[in-house]
């Protein structure tokens, strides 16, 4: 039910830029650790859109790098390993800035 409230949380987004526009085209960015399904998001949309102004609009994907930043030296990095070190520091105190996520980049109103 995750892609649900994900899905839920993009259109509220995309209606509150939209103003009283019409939405044909919305244009996400999904980062590459991302486990949810483009089908899966499009289908939640198709359904929960209904009757609002972004009804029938085209959900784009774009895939982004992940980014991982060390607590210890604060270098960001892409992670190209599964249990990933730091490229500066080899240190292991690793968070994940983005890439696990799905956020709106922007909308085409008509
Ligand atoms: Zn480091």
């Amino acid at each position: 039910m995750h892609e649900l409230s994900l899905t839920q949380n993009l259109l509220e987004i995309a209606l509150q830029n939209a103003g009283d526009k019409r939405i044909v085209r919305v244009n996400l960015l999904m980062g590459e650790l991302s486990d949810e399904r483009e089908e899966s998001i499009q289908f939640y949309w198709d359904d929960i859109a209904k009757g609002t102004l972004a009804e029938k609009a085209v959900l784009h994907f774009q895939r982004v790098q992940a980014e991982m930043k060390c607590l210890d030296c604060e270098t960001v990095f892409h992670p190209t390993e599964i249990v990933a070190a730091c490229p500066s520091c080899r240190s292991h105190r690793l968070t994940l800035v983005s890439g696990d996520d799905v956020k709106l980049e922007s909308i085409d109103v008509e």
